[in-house]
């Protein structure tokens, strides 16, 4: 059930440099109405599908972030509205985001998904894939996506220090690429951390964008 309370009290917690993104996913189009009445327009999505289905079905004003992991044949259904991917993990994935963009005549910001967790099943770049990545000259044809920071998720454990340890590591990719890559762009600023067991510590270690689903729309059955 959706926990309006939780929300308010998240929301008031926050520093005015840290943005919440309600993650709606599998949740009914009416919960995510009652948050947009509370003021919520920032929500995340991990599936098109459900995506495109509650893109069409909601008011034109919510910003809507893609947060899961991305399939380059569903991209053109998402491309002509979506605000913001966080899963950006290969050049080729970045190269279908910008056709589809330049369909669309829009630039999509996306962010570079990193794995920083101890599971195997997690997508997300190397350090050492990035900056190859980034050196590619590539990357410069690309007219039509803008690069705007990192995003992770850190282990799912109760070993508090395992998970700090891992927001401390995106943080200096963070910085490390902003000084070899982003310096003198603006745009570059956003780290994507922390979820409803460990956003906390996250904000703690520099998160800018919190991802939170189960503290506001309540516990999912699954995915
Ligand atoms: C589901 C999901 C979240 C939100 O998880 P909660 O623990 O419910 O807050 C955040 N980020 C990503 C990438 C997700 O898939």
């Amino acid at each position: 059930m959706i926990n309006v309370q939780n929300y308010r009290k998240i929301k008031e917690s926050l520093p005015f440099h840290v943005k919440l993104v309600a993650v709606s996913k599998t949740k009914p189009i009416e919960d995510i109405l009652a948050l947009y009445h509370e003021g919520q327009r920032l929500f995340g999505e991990n599936k098109a599908q459900e995506l495109i289905a509650k893109y069409e079905a909601l008011p034109q004003d919510i910003k809507w972030h893609f947060i899961g992991h991305l399939q380059s044949n569903k991209i053109k259904y998402i491309a002509p509205f979506v605000s913001l991917i966080h899963s950006i993990d290969s050049l080729k994935l970045l190269q279908e985001v910008n056709k589809q963009a330049m369909k669309n005549d829009r630039i999509i910001p996306c962010l570079l998904q990193f794995h920083i967790a101890l599971e195997e099943t997690k997508f997300g770049f190397s350090i050492e894939e990035c900056e190859a990545m980034l050196a590619d000259p590539a990357l410069q044809e690309l007219k039509n996506i803008v690069l705007v920071g990192v995003m992770g998720m850190a282990t799912f454990t109760d070993d508090e220090e395992l998970i700090r340890g891992e927001f401390i590591r995106l943080k200096k990719y963070f910085d490390q690429l902003k000084s070899n890559h982003f310096l003198h762009n603006p745009d570059f600023k956003e780290i994507s951390m922390g979820m409803t067991d460990d956003y906390a510590i996250a904000m703690e270690e520099g998160s800018t964008l919190i991802r939170i689903g189960s503290a506001i729309f309540g516990t999912r059955i699954n995915s």
